[in-house]
C-alpha cells in the first residue's frame, strides 16, 4: 500500500493529487453512512456503528450522541417496560454519573424532577437546564424515601463500599420506587473478585477489567443488592429481540437488566 501511495504521489499532477486526497479522506470519513443500523435514542442510521472498546467490540458506539450498547438497550427498556416514564407520570429521580444521551432526554422532561449527580460534577457539565450536583453515593443528601427512579449504571465498580452505597441507594428510594443499577459482571465467576491489596491502574486492569475498577462482579451480584433490602429481577428482556433487530440496534445478546425495587 505504501508503494502504491508513493507511486501516485510521483505520477499525478498537483491539482488531482488533491481531488485524490480529497476522495479518500471523504471515503474514510464516511464509511460508515448507511442505514444498516438505528441508534434507539438519537435514531440516526448508520452502515455501522463504530468499534469501540478496550478490546474492540464492532457495531458498538454511535457516531452521532456517543451511546453504546448498553445505553441503547437500556433506554428501549425505559421507554417500553417503565410504565411511568412511558405514561409520563410525574416522578423524583436521581441519576448517578449521567450518561449525556440520557441526561439530554431527562432534563427535557416535563414529568420528571431531576437530579443528576457524581462524585466529581465537573466532568458532567452539561449545556441544560440541570446543574450536575456533587454526591457521594455512600453518603446521599437526601431523606429517607425521597426517589421514584434512580438510574446507577456503572458505578458500583469503582465504589470499595459498594454495601454502603447500595444501603444508601435503598434508603433514598421511596416505596414501590425502582432502581437500574448496572455493572460489569462476569457470568463465568459464581462470587464477586475483590481484592483491597490491589491499588495500582495496572494491577486494577489486570484483576477487575478496568483501571479505575475495584472489584468484578460476578453472579453474585443479585445476592448483594438482596442483601440491603431490594427486591431484584435480572430482566433478560434483550432476548425479546431477534438476531437482526439485536445487530441493528447493537444490542449485546448476554446483557441482563437489573430492576430492583423497594
Ligand atoms: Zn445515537
Amino acid at each position: 500500500m505504501y508503494l502504491i501511495k508513493k507511486i501516485i504521489k510521483k505520477v499525478l499532477p498537483k491539482s488531482l493529487l488533491y481531488s485524490y486526497y480529497k476522495y479518500n479522506s471523504y471515503k474514510k470519513n464516511n464509511a460508515h453512512v448507511g442505514t444498516g443500523v438505528e441508534c434507539t435514542i438519537c435514531k440516526s442510521q448508520f452502515k455501522y456503528f463504530q468499534a469501540y472498546g478496550l478490546v474492540k467490540r464492532q457495531n458498538a458506539r454511535c457516531f452521532t450522541c456517543g451511546s453504546l450498547e448498553r445505553h441503547r438497550l437500556l433506554w428501549t427498556y425505559f421507554e417500553e417496560e417503565l410504565d411511568f416514564l412511558r405514561k409520563g407520570t410525574k416522578i423524583k429521580m436521581l441519576h448517578f454519573a449521567p450518561e449525556k444521551m440520557f441526561y439530554n432526554h431527562f432534563d427535557n422532561m416535563q414529568n420528571v424532577a431531576y437530579i443528576p449527580c457524581d462524585l466529581n460534577p465537573e466532568e458532567y457539565n452539561y449545556a441544560g437546564n440541570t446543574k450536575t450536583m456533587k454526591v457521594d453515593i455512600t453518603k446521599i443528601p437526601f431523606k429517607d424515601e425521597t426517589f421514584d427512579f434512580i438510574i446507577c449504571s456503572h458505578v458500583l465498580e469503582h465504589i470499595p463500599d459498594d454495601k454502603l452505597a447500595m444501603s444508601e441507594l435503598f434508603r433514598v428510594m421511596k416505596k414501590g420506587g425502582t432502581g437500574i443499577f448496572q455493572v460489569p459482571i462476569d457470568y463465568n465467576n459464581e462470587d464477586t473478585y475483590e481484592d483491597f491489596s490491589i491499588t495500582t491502574p495496572e494491577g486494577r486492569e489486570k484483576a477487575f477489567g478496568q483501571n479505575d475498577h475495584v472489584r468484578l462482579y460476578g453472579r453474585d451480584y443479585k445476592d448483594r443488592l438482596n442483601a440491603v433490602g431490594f427486591k431484584v429481577k435480572e430482566d433478560d428482556y434483550v432476548l425479546k429481540f431477534s438476531k437482526k433487530e439485536l445487530k441493528m440496534y447493537g444490542f449485546i445478546p448476554s446483557e441482563l437488566i437489573y430492576n430492583c425495587t423497594k
